[in-house]
């Protein structure tokens, strides 16, 4: 048989399950080692009993076992990098490629130039703090995960991409010491407990990067509470949040950073996402 009536065949069945088509050539380009286009230069060309044995193996865990595509193919892209990932991380969201795109706007606008140092805590696979010191070489940036398993992961990534960024395992702000940041990032776990999730991200990503307590706001709440000895006099505290969490979220910060500025921003689908604090001269 041919890779294209191969293909073909495996898309219908992907299809048939409910599942994305898209998976059968990043599959296959998987097992085969091949990019998209040597791939495709292959088409007419017959598949290999070997090669075809082991794709269906992968493809019905994809199929029947319900793994996600990134886990087996062993990565995820965000801001157009392939970043590796495993089931000892989360996968890197759309809307947190949001939230870094908006970090290096107001970089620009508020630092412009200046050296800084970020601070991404609760890292996983360490999209946020590598993309950052990749995109703004001024940055200097930190990252924390209270997981080793995840920081080895965020390690490859740092090591992949040659980023520079420094990695500390710990609980929240614990291992940071008196370390002080220009801009202080965080995407922590944010569904609520007892929220009903997909199966394919409940039994697979790491419950501890996704349950963030009874109401989700749990480490927010932890973060915002002590995080005024990390920042600098100028700073800025970005989060993202659930997309009904816009008014706890403002609770908190009247609570821990009474009268300072703040934003929330919305996703790219018009949800509230993502929440800005500007402190000192910033306002
Ligand atoms: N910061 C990582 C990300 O955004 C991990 C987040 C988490 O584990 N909750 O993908």
């Amino acid at each position: 048989m041919t890779f294209q009536k191969f293909i073909s065949q495996k898309n219908e069945e992907a299809m048939s399950h409910d599942k994305e088509e898209s998976a059968v050539i990043l599959l296959l380009e998987h097992v085969t080692g091949f990019e998209t286009n040597s791939l495709y230069m292959k088409m007419n060309e017959e598949i290999s009993e070997e090669l075809v044995n082991k794709f269906n193996e992968i493809f019905d865990r994809y199929l029947n076992n319900n793994e996600p595509i990134q886990y087996l193919i062993g990565y995820s892209s965000f801001y157009g990098r392939d970043f590796t990932v495993n089931s000892d991380v989360l996968i890197p969201r759309f809307e947190t490629e949001e939230l870094v795109e908006n970090i290096l706007y107001r970089y620009d606008d508020y630092f412009k130039g200046q050296k800084i140092d970020v601070c991404d805590l609760a890292t996983g696979s360490g999209c946020i703090a590598i993309t950052l010191a990749l995109e703004e070489p001024n940055m200097t940036v930190v990252a924390t995960d209270i997981s080793k398993d995840a920081l080895n992961v965020a390690k490859i990534n740092n090591e992949k991409f040659n980023a520079g960024v420094k990695f500390i395992q710990g609980d929240m702000l614990k291992p940071l010491g008196n370390r002080k940041f220009d801009i202080f990032v965080s995407n922590p776990p944010y569904i609520p407990d007892s929220e009903l999730v997909d199966s394919l991200v409940k039994d697979n990503e790491p419950n501890i990067a996704l349950f963030g307590g009874s109401d989700g706001m749990k480490f927010y709440n932890i973060i915002l509470s002590g995080l005024k000895n990390h920042l600098k006099k100028n700073a800025i505290v970005a989060f993202e949040h659930g997309f009904d969490k816009k008014e706890e979220m403002e609770k908190l910060i009247e609570k821990y950073f009474p009268n300072s500025r703040h934003e929330c921003i919305k996703d790219l689908e018009g949800k509230d996402r993502m929440t800005f604090i500007y402190l000192g001269d910033l306002k």
